[in-house]
């Protein structure tokens, strides 16, 4: 799927906004949800969605929208940082698959960077559930 199209109610987020499958989550409100990534590319690989708009990527998505993502990430990554005490964060987000999107619903990745580790990959293996139950209880406590 590239930068055109239309938005599929059936993605993996949209199932989880409408929690139809499970997340193991950090915060949320009406407008936005922050999650742990089940693939992490790092400890603490967290992201933040909207639950409201219907945006694929952030060409679509709706200024008002933006702006409270952009808190929201903010508020995650300073949680995550507080929490786990990594070297360095990177925040960032792809637009369409040859970007490196995969999940076709707007999302910001909040990636901590730990001195001397690797990033690992992104689309890599699955989180132990009861490791990021354990992160996001920890990143939580440090909103
Ligand atoms: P993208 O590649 O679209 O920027 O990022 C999608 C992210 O969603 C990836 O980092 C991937 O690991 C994560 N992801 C894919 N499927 C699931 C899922 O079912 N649950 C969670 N929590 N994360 C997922």
């Amino acid at each position: 799927m590239s930068l055109t199209g239309s938005y599929d109610d059936a993605n993996i987020f949209a199932k989880i906004v409408r929690g139809e499958i499970p997340s193991v989550k950090i915060f949320e409100d009406d407008a936005v949800l922050a999650f742990m990534d089940a693939f992490p590319q790092s400890r603490g690989h967290a992201l933040v969605i909207s639950k409201t708009s219907k945006a694929r990527n952030i060409l679509e998505v709706e200024p008002q929208v933006l702006a409270e993502l952009a808190a929201a990430t903010q508020k995650l990554a300073r949680a995550v940082t507080a929490a786990l005490k990594p070297d360095g964060v990177v925040v960032t987000q792809f637009n369409g698959a040859p970007a490196g999107q995969t999940v076709f619903h707007l999302h910001f990745h909040v990636i901590p960077r730990y001195e001397g580790e690797a990033l690992g990959r992104h689309g890599g293996g699955m989180a132990d559930i009861d490791d990021l139950k354990a992160l996001a209880a920890k990143i939580s406590a440090a909103l």
